[in-house]
């Protein structure tokens, strides 16, 4: 049998995958919100969704969510090899993999999503807070990241957004 790849199926395993893990996608708005509303003051949930929905369609962001995800799954059941297994499960410090997993996301819109993911992570606003509660029984070492990710990532694409439909209206009044 020859291997097709069949993006539907991608992104919406994707999607009822994070569904699965407890993750709302209205709640990774509110990240973006959280990022964004002191510089743009009039923007809107709706739009922070929008932005949201648009960077979970780009499919290197769908492989990070399904490659996390699976990775933290297989800790919560005890299946990754012993040296891993302990780390990935205990969220070791020292162990940096989910982070840079993660940036594969923030990537997609440019390097001002660093910026954004750095701060969240230390922030650790709503579900991002739930997220890194341990209940000995959960995991969410990549997930975390992954969710800070996309938040990063749509916060981006707004900034650039916004610029540029600043840019379109010096353009427009001729300065
Ligand atoms: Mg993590």
């Amino acid at each position: 049998m020859t291997y097709s790849l069949n993006s539907r199926k991608v992104a919406e395993t994707t999607a009822e995958w994070l569904r699965q893990r407890g993750v709302d996608k209205r709640e990774i708005g509110e990240l973006v919100l959280f990022l964004q509303k002191d510089y743009f003051p009039g923007l809107t949930l709706e739009e922070c969704l929008e932005s949201v929905d648009r960077v979970l369609s780009k499919r290197e962001v769908q492989n990070a969510i399904l490659t996390g995800i699976q990775l933290d799954v297989l800790a919560e059941e005890g299946k990754l090899l012993p040296a891993l297994q302990e780390m990935i499960f205990n969220d070791e410090g020292l162990y940096g993999c989910d982070e840079i997993l993660s940036l594969s996301i923030v990537n997609v819109y440019g390097s001002i999503g660093y910026t954004n993911f750095g701060y969240i992570d230390k922030m650790k606003p709503g579900i991002l807070k739930r997220l890194n509660e341990k209940n000995g029984k959960d995991v969410h070492t990549f997930l975390d990241d992954i969710v800070g990710a996309i938040a990063a990532a749509a916060s981006s694409r707004i900034a650039h957004r916004m610029q540029a439909e600043r840019e379109t209206d010096e353009l427009v009044d001729g300065g």
